[in-house]
């Protein structure tokens, strides 16, 4: 039987809540109750073979966030970092945006590194600062990819090149199968470019304009993802 075990948080503690998912049957059993759970993954279906766990690890600024009702949420929003490394994201996201009232800076819930190591740095009952206009009613997911750093306007680098890693994408899955039974009003998934379709000017060429956010990009495997969104919206 293959097995795996989430630990999540709240309030900055780490906190184990027993949940064990068992795949590959057509059932799933937690802590607390017992229900069914048939999830198809790339048409096969999910067998999970390790552990997941969630790493708190909120930001300085976690607190001064407004608070909402989970039942407010109805949207995820996917976003890829476009910079090196965790580390990299951490420290753009612990930069505060002058002038912004909750003295906070840009940041998703939820991170998830190449090594598919899940990180959250806002709680998922705090409106967070990552996509313009759907803040208040959605959960952001950032994932490590280098996107179009370092000259992210510049005319010549629009396509981004790094694959996302397997590691990475299988962590996605079960962020999601997670976040779907925790905030049941979760109604639909998007990508953080079909929000925001700004155009601004190039760095390189004064007469062109590139796309302010391309993010996750097209190397995302989008169609996989929606795939099993699809299905958890059937079991839920
Ligand atoms: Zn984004």
């Amino acid at each position: 039987m293959h097995t795996r075990e989430l630990l999540t948080g709240e309030n900055g503690v780490r906190e184990k809540h027993g949940y064990k998912y068992y795949f590959g049957k057509s059932f799933m059993v937690c802590g607390i109750v017992s229900f069914g759970i048939t999830l198809h993954y790339y048409n096969k279906q999910i067998k999970i073979i390790r552990s997941m766990k969630i790493i708190d690890n909120l930001l300085s600024y976690n607190n001064l966030l407004k608070v909402r009702d989970l039942s407010s949420i109805d949207i995820i929003v996917f976003h890829c970092t476009e910079l090196p490394t965790l580390a990299d994201a951490r420290k753009e996201g612990e930069k505060i945006i002058p002038g912004r009232k909750e003295k906070c800076g840009n940041s998703g819930h939820y991170y998830i590194d190449r090594d598919g190591q899940i990180y959250r740095f806002i709680e998922d009952n705090r409106i967070a600062y990552h996509v313009i206009s759907h803040n208040d009613h959605s959960i952001g997911i950032e994932i490590v990819n280098i996107g179009r750093y370092p000259d992210w306007y510049s005319t010549k680098n629009q396509i981004p090149t790094e694959e996302y890693t397997k590691a990475q994408i299988d962590s996605t899955v079960e962020l999601l199968a997670f976040l779907k039974k925790k905030i049941p009003s979760l109604k639909t998934i998007k990508q953080h470019f079909e929000l925001d379709n700004q155009m601004v000017i190039s760095s390189d060429k004064p007469n062109i304009k590139v796309s302010r956010k391309i993010d996750p990009g097209p190397l995302f495997p989008w169609a996989k993802i929606v795939n099993v969104w699809q299905e958890l919206l059937k079991i839920s």
